[in-house]
């Protein structure tokens, strides 16, 4: 009978049943903030500790012993230590010899090491069955139950029984194993704690650079400009007016860039013809973190906000709430008219008139619309049923290739 954690689902453990022992190496954070858990789930856990006497704060009713004697209580050891520490295993290969060991480790750089971790520990014990897991999970999550957001557990492996051990533990704790494969996954097991913060990287420079390129500009004009024609010491204007200016602008720039790779998708869709060829990378990569460039929108909506409504502005409409809203899809896409029509509406007739040009220079709201619009042009086309008609067909599996090489056995041209 397969145990089950108590805060996963109700244990109902025979109190006849013998309880399995596990080993896990290491009473630092992770093995302690583990140990806890599967005491809790009903395991018996013996830690191995280089100091098992001075080892303190280790979860009530869990064995402390050396290296060595822990091993020998179990067949199966979690190492909850660093890869710079797995030297110290290789005294102990003899003992170690058919045991299941689990590597959770992770690494600091994606690819830091030639190998993976894993694979590092198959060879310093090639006569021990090495399965990769629990990497991605914290070791705050673990003692804290917060793991709602995270129960996914990657595990692989070259062996498949003691890969299925590791599940079976890995269910019982309430988590979520996701089989990928044999112990070469390793690597890409390691990397996945790494490559979360990279999805944000690209929204954040793009803010970034928004920004800075949105506060010259308005500093220029508003600043600037009118201390070189007039001699109007226009300052004060940097700390609340033009930062006020540039969130919204750069909110509403993001939000277009979370579409506008949707809309270049479908239109390279319809080019090729067909929904089964890889996008160009830098698509594929811009796709990926759209999510994070609309909740980056999103932040500098809602800077927008509260500037409008906490600080007390002299001269600029208010902007609702509603226009920060990121929703998927359909919704994302009524902000984002509804965003651009603000700004046109808020813009009104100054946008087309001479008397608003400083060296030349339109007003930064006119520059923000260029890419909104653009989307929504370019979106407006898509719909258009005639089109439309198309990219739905090649997203459900039709390719143009097929009627393509018809048309060249009855000898007409491809294009
Ligand atoms: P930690 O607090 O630094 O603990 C590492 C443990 O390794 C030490 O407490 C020590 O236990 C043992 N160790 C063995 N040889 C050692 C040596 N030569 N020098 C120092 N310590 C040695 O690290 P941790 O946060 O628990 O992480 C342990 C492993 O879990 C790492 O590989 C990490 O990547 C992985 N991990 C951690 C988390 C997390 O949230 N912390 C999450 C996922 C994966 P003894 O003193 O008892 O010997």
């Amino acid at each position: 009978m397969e145990k089950m954690c108590a805060d996963a689902l109700p244990l109902t453990m025979n109190s006849s049943e013998k309880q399995e022992i596990v080993c896990i190496f290491g009473t630092g954070d992770f093995g302690k903030s583990l140990g806890f858990k599967m005491l809790q789930c009903g395991y018996s856990v013996a830690f191995g500790s280089r100091n098992p006497q001075v080892s303190s704060l280790l979860p009530r009713g869990a064995e402390v012993l050396s290296y060595s004697d822990a091993a020998s209580k179990s067949d199966i050891i979690i190492l909850a230590m660093h890869r710079e520490h797995y030297e110290c295993l290789t005294e102990l290969v003899d003992s170690l010899n058919g045991k299941i060991l689990v590597d959770v480790s992770n690494n600091r750089k994606i690819n830091q090491y030639p190998e993976s971790n894993a694979e590092y520990l198959a060879q310093l014990v090639p006569g021990a069955h090495v399965v990769k897991a629990f990497n991605t999970i914290s070791a705050w999550a673990l003692q804290s139950g917060t793991l709602d957001a995270s129960r996914q557990v990657f595990v692989c492996g070259n062996d498949s029984k003691a890969k299925h051990r590791v599940m079976d533990i890995a269910r019982t704790l309430g988590l979520t194993p996701l089989d990928q494969g044999s112990l070469v996954a390793a690597n890409e097991i390691e990397n996945y704690p790494l490559q979360l913060f990279p999805m944000w990287r690209l929204p954040f420079c793009l803010a970034s650079v928004l920004c800075v390129f949105f506060f010259v500009y308005c500093a220029i004009r508003e600043v600037i400009y009118p201390y070189v024609n007039g001699k109007t010491d226009a300052t004060f204007r940097l700390a609340i007016s033009i930062p006020n200016r540039v969130f919204p602008i750069t909110a509403l720039i993001l939000l277009a860039l979370v579409y506008l790779p949707g809309v270049l998708a479908a239109i390279l869709q319809l080019y090729r013809g067909t929904k089964y060829r890889r996008f160009p990378n830098w698509l594929d990569r811009w796709m990926l973190c759209r999510k994070q460039l609309g909740l980056v929108a999103l932040g500098f909506a809602f800077l927008h906000v509260v500037y409008t409504l906490v600080i007390p502005i002299r001269y600029y409409v208010r902007w609702r709430l509603r226009n920060g809203t990121i929703t998927q899809s359909k919704l994302g896409y009524l902000t984002l008219i509804l965003c651009t029509a603000h700004t046109l509406v808020y813009g009104g007739k100054r946008f087309l008139s001479p008397s608003i040009l400083r060296w030349s220079l339109p007003s930064a709201y006119v520059l923000a619309l260029i890419v909104p619009c653009t989307v929504l042009v370019m979106k407006f086309i898509l719909i258009m049923p005639c089109i439309d008609k198309t990219l739905t067909r090649i997203r459900q599996g039709w390719e143009r290739n097929s009627q393509h090489s018809k048309s060249a056995l009855n000898g007409k041209s491809d294009i």
